[in-house]
């Protein structure tokens, strides 16, 4: 109803929804055909309808404003150790699994061929879903990036595979031997240390003779254990001969209920439809993968995959709360005038699209190294600018969502938007899978242990950025700053943060429009330093860069 006693309600936006989260997106249409992906295009037309609809919107409303509850005991007091969820979580969950997004990464292991641009055409799947709902994307990055450590047991991998590539998603909780489709959690980080994992105490014994793919058991406990209800878990360890890497399922072969016993959920700023728990290893059972002692070389492959989805799905949030923004100003009149025919929102409209679309074009040129791993300049690429590519469009993120959400006025504050929501989900992108520092120190230890794949992204880097002259300056400046040995460790986020600009402008230059390619580099990569949106396009195209953005 529009109509109350006292007044009428008008010049309010109509609800963003009903879009189609792929057609209405160019810069990601253009950058899933650029990067190898072409041949998903029908399929994630159709995934972009039911990832923009009302109905996907409210389920992901549903799923936060109802978290999940601990339930560590029954009503007599025995162990149930079981964490339930609203139905619109589960909804989400069964979306995003039968897309396969938890495990199409790895559909050629399935028995068919190997499938061309599959993961430029998975992050655009999750692109998408995560813009439906961010919290269920945890479980589903985490299940596709388990599968190159569960390989390395290749009984393991035998047991388990079939069941993380089936597009079923099956909530309940029994033995997987009792289901069809699993997924797979990460329990790494313990009270005394996340980034040095190294330092964690959990004790892992062999029950028999230990080795290889043998059963151990564990004691001790994780501080963060996300996605509590997964199947099993890849969990680290101190074996005997030092931290191991271990796969740790709810149930026993004998179907019994494993000793993980969850101690409370954590109550989180954002990210609140999924759960994330502390959790105690009383004499828990778990099969070692690998050797024991290669923990983290184990464990580090999944990490890899799910940095790449940090990455992507800090992009999607960046372009889902931009187009709430423009399709707000375009509806919304103040002073006799759209909000966005204000000159001034025009200018931070259109800032703001500029590092959305460098964001995915980034996103997606690293999803494609991911996908030619046998190519020596994708595998170089993949190394580096994957702690890149994460710090820069991680960091970058949570500001860019609070200025979209200014540009909603109050009610981008108010949690029935998504602006809110979303400003609170994205700095968790920073913050795990490796905060903004380790990622910086990851790319000095690419510098210094293999400075053959620094040399062959920057010449790649280089070949594309041709003539242009602001770009070649840049270069020049990162070239300073990878041979200054002095002061490295402190230069490690401006070295990261300059090599990301780079190869986004260089992305840009090559593929966008040159309004927007023109624009990005004379404001990131040249010009009076900035530390808001919304200034320097001064003569830009500011319509042009919109439409691009969202097409009206
Ligand atoms: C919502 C949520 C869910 C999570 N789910 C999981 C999960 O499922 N499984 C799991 O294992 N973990 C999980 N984590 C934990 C997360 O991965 C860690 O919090 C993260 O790795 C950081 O570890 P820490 O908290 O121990 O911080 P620390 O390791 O103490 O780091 C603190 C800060 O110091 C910085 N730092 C570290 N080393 C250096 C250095 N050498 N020089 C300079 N700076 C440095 C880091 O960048 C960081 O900013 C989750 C965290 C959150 C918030």
């Amino acid at each position: 109803m529009n109509e109350f006693a006292t007044h009428e309600v008008f010049n309010q936006s109509p609800p963003f929804e009903d879009v189609n989260l792929f057609t209405t997106d160019r810069a990601l249409m253009e950058a899933v055909n650029r990067e190898g992906g072409g041949s998903a295009v029908r399929r994630l037309t159709a995934f972009g309808e039911v990832c923009g609809s009302a109905a996907a919107f409210e389920r992901g409303r549903l799923a936060n404003e109802h978290p999940p509850r601990l339930k560590p005991f029954d009503s007599k007091g025995h162990r149930l150790d079981v964490v339930e969820f609203h139905p619109a979580y589960h909804e989400c969950m069964g979306v995003s699994v039968a897309e396969g997004l938890h495990c199409s990464s790895w559909d050629h292991l399935a028995g068919g061929k190997p499938v061309p641009g599959a993961n430029v055409a998975r992050s655009a799947g999750c692109y998408m879903a995560i813009q439906m709902e961010a919290g269920h994307q945890c479980p589903i990055t985490m299940t596709n990036a388990a599968v190159p450590t569960l390989r390395l047991q290749p009984e393991i991998a035998q047991a388990w595979l079939p069941k993380v590539l089936a597009r079923v998603y099956d909530k309940s909780f029994r033995p997987a031997s009792a289901k069809r489709g699993a997924t797979i959690g990460m329990g790494m980080t313990e009270k005394q240390g996340g980034t040095d994992v190294r330092a964690n105490t959990t004790k892992a014994v062999p029950a028999a003779g230990g080795g290889p793919g043998a059963e151990y058991i564990l004691t001790g406990h994780k501080w963060f254990m996300s996605a509590p209800m997964c199947d099993a878990f890849l969990v680290l360890a101190q074996a005997p001969k030092g931290l191991s890497c271990f796969l740790m399922p709810r149930f026993l072969p004998d179907g019994s209920v494993n000793a993980l016993h969850f101690q409370r959920l954590k109550e989180k700023l954002g990210n609140r439809s999924n759960a994330s728990s502390e959790v105690e290893f009383r004499g828990a059972h778990a099969w070692l993968i690998g050797e024991e002692g290669r923990g983290v070389p184990g464990i580090i492959e999944m990490v890899t995959g799910t940095r790449l989805d940090c990455a992507v799905a800090s992009a999607g949030l960046m372009r889902l709360v931009l187009a709430n923004a423009v399709h707000h100003c375009r509806h919304r009149t103040v002073f006799q005038k759209k909000l966005a025919d204000q000159p001034l929102m025009g200018q931070v409209l259109a800032d703001l699209a500029l590092d959305a679309e460098a964001a995915t074009a980034l996103a997606f040129r690293l999803s494609r190294s991911f996908d030619r791993a046998s190519d020596p300049h994708a595998a170089a690429w993949r190394r580096l600018m994957t702690p890149v590519t994460k710090y820069w469009i991680c960091k970058l993120a949570p500001a860019f969502a609070y200025e979209a959400m200014e540009c909603l006025g109050g009610n981008g504050y108010i949690e029935d938007g998504v602006a809110a929501r979303v400003y609170r989900e994205l700095p968790v992108n920073a913050i795990w899978e490796g905060s903004g520092n380790v990622m910086a120190l990851d790319l000095l230890r690419v510098l210094q242990r293999e400075p053959e794949t620094v040399e062959i992204v920057m010449d790649d880097l280089a070949a594309t950025a041709g003539g242009d002259t602001h770009l070649k300056a840049h270069l020049a400046r990162v070239h300073r700053l990878l041979h200054e040995p002095r002061f490295l460790e402190q230069r490690g986020r401006a070295l990261t943060e300059s090599l990301a600009t780079l190869a986004a402008g260089t992305i840009l230059r090559a593929h966008a429009p040159a309004s927007v390619a023109d624009a990005f580099i004379a404001t990131r990569l040249a010009g009076a330093p900035r530390q808001t949106y919304g200034h320097g396009l001064d003569g830009v195209d500011t319509r042009a860069i919109i439409e691009r953005a969202l097409p009206a």
